[in-house]
């Protein structure tokens, strides 16, 4: 019998965007109403002839993406609807119903399961999102959590990844990297504290980046702000992987490159002082952090003032030509080319 040889191909060796295209390409459209499928924050399906409905799904797994040695449930229900609504922000729309299904563990029970949903509820009610559905099973790895949020915008309001032009310029909200160094200040407390009965962390003087990984709030007001000052940006995606990244894919959407400057990123005081405090670089933190849900967009030269105006906005640089690349300027002049960190 001729021994059957198969190939094996790493995950690690596409990266999680390569995998996604592999996995997804071959899919084609039979429906009209399908605008955009895969690639973007949110799909976008049309409602009628000017209205679009949007969606987007996302999952978390204990161990992966939350500790719940360190995470208390009532934020997780609060953070996991906050990022998956960060989706259908990026779009520049608002999220209006939400799912959430479940897969829960053995050692959970009846009232942390409450708890999960009490912080579930705060965002519903704080950002007006209705829970309509969702599903529940068991699971004997961990806790599993997807939330799939759906909204609607106008045709002619929707922000996709790729409309960025050359001259526009970058946008950000909030500040980077502090809710990474929040989860890192957990981490090294969940390991000073491996096998203690009674855990007493240190946490005072720490709530600013805490709060920002534990419990992030969602850029809602921002997509009401330029909805009032009539300010359309070209392009928008919610950093959820970390500035390096997100930016490279409205690079890669939009066909261009970008030089975003070093000392115009937002970084928090209290980012700066846990790097020290760590020996972590803070550069390094809000580049590739994640965890951040700031919005990410790019608006035409001319609206500069405008964009001043709303305030809580950094411009950290502009779009280039696409065969410049996509780089970071040192305050020496230096470039550096910027790269993402691979499946994580
Ligand atoms: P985000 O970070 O904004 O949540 P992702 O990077 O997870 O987005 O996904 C990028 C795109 O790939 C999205 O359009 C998403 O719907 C799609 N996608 C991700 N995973 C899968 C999958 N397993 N099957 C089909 N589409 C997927
Ligand atoms: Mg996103």
């Amino acid at each position: 019998m001729a021994k059957e040889t198969k190939t094996r191909t790493e995950i690690s060796e596409l990266g999680e965007f390569g995998l996604i295209d592999r996995l997804t390409s071959p899919f084609g459209k039979t429906q009209k109403s399908t605008m955009t499928a895969v690639g973007d924050d949110a799909a976008v399906i049309a409602q009628s002839v000017d209205k679009v409905t949007l969606v987007t799904t996302d999952l978390f797994l204990e161990g992966i993406d939350f500790d719940l040695v360190y995470f208390p449930l009532k934020h997780l229900g609060y953070k996991i609807v906050v990022a998956a609504s960060s989706d259908i922000l990026a779009m520049n729309a608002l999220p209006e119903q939400l799912t959430v299904s479940i897969g829960v563990s053995a050692k959970l029970g009846v009232e942390q399961l409450e708890e999960f949903y009490e912080g579930v509820r705060t965002a519903c009610d704080e950002y007006g999102v209705d829970l309509v559905g969702g599903d529940t099973t068991a699971s004997i790895t961990g806790f599993v959590v997807s939330a799939t949020v759906i909204g609607s915008t106008t045709k002619d309001s929707i922000t996709y990844r790729s409309g960025a032009k050359q001259n526009d310029l970058i946008c950000i909200t909030g500040d980077l990297g502090s809710a990474y160094m929040g989860l890192h200040l957990l981490e090294r407390e969940k390991r000073a504290f491996e096998g203690h009965s009674n855990p007493q962390p240190k946490f005072e003087g720490y709530e600013y980046l805490l709060g920002r990984y534990l419990r992030p709030s969602l850029r809602k007001d921002i997509v009401d702000e330029l909805e009032k000052a009539k300010l359309h940006p070209t392009s928008m995606i919610d950093i959820s992987d970390g500035l390096a990244s997100d930016l490279l894919q409205i690079c890669k959407s939009s066909d261009h490159g970008a030089r975003i400057y070093l000392d115009r990123l937002p970084i928090a005081r209290e980012t700066y002082a846990m790097a020290e405090e760590l020996h972590a670089d803070p550069v390094v933190a809000a580049l590739n952090g994640g965890n951040d849900y700031q919005l990410l967009f790019t608006v035409p030269l001319e609206m500069r003032e405008k964009i001043g105006m709303i305030g809580g906005i950094d411009i950290i640089g502009h779009i280039t030509a696409k065969d410049t690349g996509t780089l970071l300027v040192t305050p020496d002049g230096a470039e550096i080319p910027i790269t993402a960190p691979g499946f994580r």
